[in-house]
């Protein structure tokens, strides 16, 4: 049955996990604080820099460029960080956030929340938005001096924009299905393509774009196989799903292969399903 509109079912091992994970979370922890501060100070940022933009003209084409090579490190970040350890400090801690914890905690058995206090699997520490805000002002500031101040402050929205179109599309594949998710375009694809990309057995390979499916098509690693705009508005069509990844999908969500064959690094995979999965 297809992986968006069946009913969610959570086995023992998921089960477990997210009990141990919830009965972590600190006392302290407010997830509508932890979301609400992060959209006040992303937006105060985006509304600052449109205040500062003096007739920009044909630097808003500087949108163009930068949210094609965000798509791009979106992936990278994803696939080479989130899925890849890298055994240095921050980059471990985003390793261990996101293969250990948030892939362990939502499987396309079950990839929903119930309530605010998991938004703490959902969206990233404060730390994220303020690490892309430095560079995002180093990358504006160099902008600005190379071409003019309008470029700076269009380059630095645009970064932060698609962040906050990150962490929003995000959430909308976490969320309890309902009619918006169902039916607004790119978010009903975006959902549907992470929800596959909760998969076990393929979340190490496929599927990485978290805002629009444009390096995942680019590069071969989205789980359906279309044009670039059929797969931009896919939606929650499964009929183009690669045949050849629809055995591994299949096999991993049985309770059975994720109790023996599932680590916290991921999938155990054959030499036939590696090879599959990196073609
Ligand atoms: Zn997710
Ligand atoms: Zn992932």
């Amino acid at each position: 049955m297809s992986v968006v509109s069946k009913p969610m079912f959570m086995n023992e091992r998921q089960r477990k996990f997210r009990e141990g994970y919830i009965g972590a979370i600190s006392p302290f922890y407010n997830g509508i604080v932890h979301i609400g501060v992060m959209y006040l100070v992303g937006i105060s940022a985006i509304y600052y820099c449109a205040s500062q933009l003096v007739a920009p003209g044909w630097a808003w084409l500087t949108i163009i460029p930068v949210a094609i090579a965000g798509n791009f490190v979106e992936w990278g970040m994803h696939f080479f960080v989130m899925h890849r350890l890298i055994d240095k400090f921050a980059l471990r801690a985003i390793y261990d956030r996101h293969t250990r914890q948030h892939h362990q905690y939502f499987t396309d058995n079950d990839y929903t929340i119930d309530t605010t206090q998991e938004f703490r699997i959902v969206f990233f520490p404060w730390r994220v938005l303020i690490v892309l805000g430095i560079f995002g002002t180093l990358f504006g500031y160099i902008a600005a001096k190379i071409f003019n101040p309008n470029v700076g402050y269009i380059l630095y929205i645009t970064m932060v924009g698609h962040y906050l179109l990150y962490e929003t599309f995000h959430f909308c594949c976490h969320v309890k299905e309902n009619w918006f998710v169902r039916n607004l375009p790119f978010v009903n694809t975006i959902r549907r393509h992470h929800a596959a990309h909760h998969n076990l057995g393929i979340m190490m390979h496929k599927n990485m774009n978290l805002t629009f499916p444009i390096a995942d098509w680019a590069l071969g690693t989205s789980d359906v196989k279309r044009s670039l705009l059929g797969t931009l508005f896919n939606g929650f069509d499964e009929t183009h799903i690669d045949p050849k990844l629809k055995p591994i999908i299949k096999k991993f969500q049985d309770s059975h292969v994720q109790e023996e064959k599932v680590t916290l690094e991921g999938p155990i995979l054959s030499s036939d399903e590696q090879q599959i999965l990196r073609a």
